[in-house]
């Protein structure tokens, strides 16, 4: 059948580390679809949907307080430090209660402020015990300068429960930047790295059996240092269900992972089409203004993981020092449903079937539901959202090269 081979193709274009299932449910689906039995591959895609999307995801940060914890939370949650709902930065903690910070737009995930052991009189098991160990998914552990004997002692502790730790040290730009200053002509930006991570892992080495990997990062610079190759870390030492929902969590300042994102997200509304009956044959005809519109809500959804929602565009116009309508006319997604633009939407949408069709998107190749309005104008949307993400990304570059970092006008190529 046409479109058996035709998922089979589409489960074999995405590389191991961008499956949003596990290699057991695809296999398990593709032998069903292999001995021709459509409702038992349907109820394997069912359930393998509702187990990521709801899966529940809870990051434990633990560390002294002033190490950068709540910055910390912010960051990989792409909250501003002044948002609604940050976790208030600058505050001495006070009391030895955890603090929940539901992540913004997915109310699955949750980043739990632990207060340092450091400054209670716990042993690591009792301190883990009182923070409800069982709870997380994995913790984080920081630091602003060396990581303590206790710090050591509390990975230890963590990894007996069986459960994963990380070491990040924050505060990284600070850091490079006193060195430069103090040492203007023998700084070198590796060897400073280098020294920290040394440093770093001195205490850790003499507790812990190994030496275990050190994340230097700055929480203001997430795109910088080793915060994306932290992501890529815990993303990949999670159990499959979870890195759907952990993979949008995150707010990508990388083209890898706004790339991953597009990834994850196609494989989702191919699954949730499978699921619908996509292959049912709808022939695609013509496009009228009321069905773009319903679709309007879900494209908002889209534009909202990449960060391109109308509250991250004004916080980007305002670091540009340009109106949002300025911003948007270097995107592409606010013509997509410009009123006087229907055609030129529908000439999208044909150029995109061509491409599929040809097989670089996704890999098709000839099955019937290509035609599911719905199904390929989402991954329309999604191509969309991405390529606007990183065509930001590359301006935000060439801002920054432009103007270095005191930036007070806006560069010559937004005029
Ligand atoms: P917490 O008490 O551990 O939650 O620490 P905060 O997140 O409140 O941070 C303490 C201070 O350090 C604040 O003034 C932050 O702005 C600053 N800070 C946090 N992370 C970084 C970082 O990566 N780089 C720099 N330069 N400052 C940071």
């Amino acid at each position: 059948m046409a479109w058996a081979s035709s998922i089979n193709a589409f489960f074999n274009n995405f590389k191991r580390e961008s499956q949003i299932l596990s290699e057991e449910t695809i296999t398990l689906i593709k032998t069903h679809i292999k001995s021709n039995n459509l409702q038992e591959a349907l109820s394997v895609i069912n359930n393998a949907l509702k187990d990521i999307e709801n899966a529940p995801l809870n990051i434990a940060v633990t560390g002294e307080t002033g190490t950068g914890k709540s910055t910390f939370i912010n960051a990989i949650r792409g909250v501003g430090q002044e948002d609604e709902g940050a976790a208030p930065t600058g505050v001495t903690e006070t009391t030895m209660a955890r603090t929940p910070y539901p992540h913004p737009k997915l109310p699955q995930v949750t980043l739990w402020d632990l207060p340092g052991i450091g400054s209670s009189s716990f042993t690591p098991e009792n301190y883990l015990k009182e923070m409800r160990f069982h709870e997380y998914d994995f913790f984080i552990i920081i630091s602003a300068s060396r990581f303590k004997e206790n710090d050591a002692q509390l990975a230890k502790a963590i990894s007996r429960m069986k459960m994963n730790f990380y070491f990040v040290r924050t505060k990284i730009d600070n850091e490079l930047y006193n060195e430069k200053k103090s040492k203007p002509k023998t700084f070198n930006k590796e060897n400073v790295l280098k020294k920290i991570r040394k440093d770093c892992s001195q205490q850790l080495k003499e507790v812990l059996s190994g030496e275990p990997q050190i994340f230097l990062v700055s929480n203001f610079e997430t795109s910088e240092y080793d915060f994306p190759i932290l992501e890529q870390k815990l993303l990949k030492d999670l159990p499959d269900k979870k890195r759907y929902v952990f993979m949008l969590s995150l707010n990508s300042v990388t083209k890898e992972a706004i790339n991953l994102k597009r990834d994850f997200l196609k494989q989702k509304v191919f699954l949730e089409a499978l699921k619908s009956g996509a292959w049912a044959t709808i022939p695609f005809v013509g496009m009228i203004r009321d069905e773009l519109e319903d679709l309007d809500e879900t494209f908002n959804q889209f534009r909202s993981y990449f960060g391109l929602d109308d509250a991250s565009l004004q916080k980007i116009a305002k670091d540009f020092n340009i109106s949002v309508n300025e911003l948007k006319e270097h995107l592409s997604f606010p013509r997509l449903f410009a009123e006087d633009d229907d055609v030129s939407l529908l000439k999208k949408l044909q150029n995109y079937i061509e491409r599929v069709s040809l097989g670089i998107i996704g890999g098709l190749g000839g099955a019937v539901y290509y035609y599911k309005k719905s199904y390929y104008l989402q991954n329309v949307f999604i191509d969309a959202a991405a390529n606007d993400a990183i065509a930001l990304l590359n301006k935000k570059d060439l801002f920054k090269e432009k103007m270095g970092p005191n930036i007070s006008k806006p560069p010559d190529f937004w005029e």
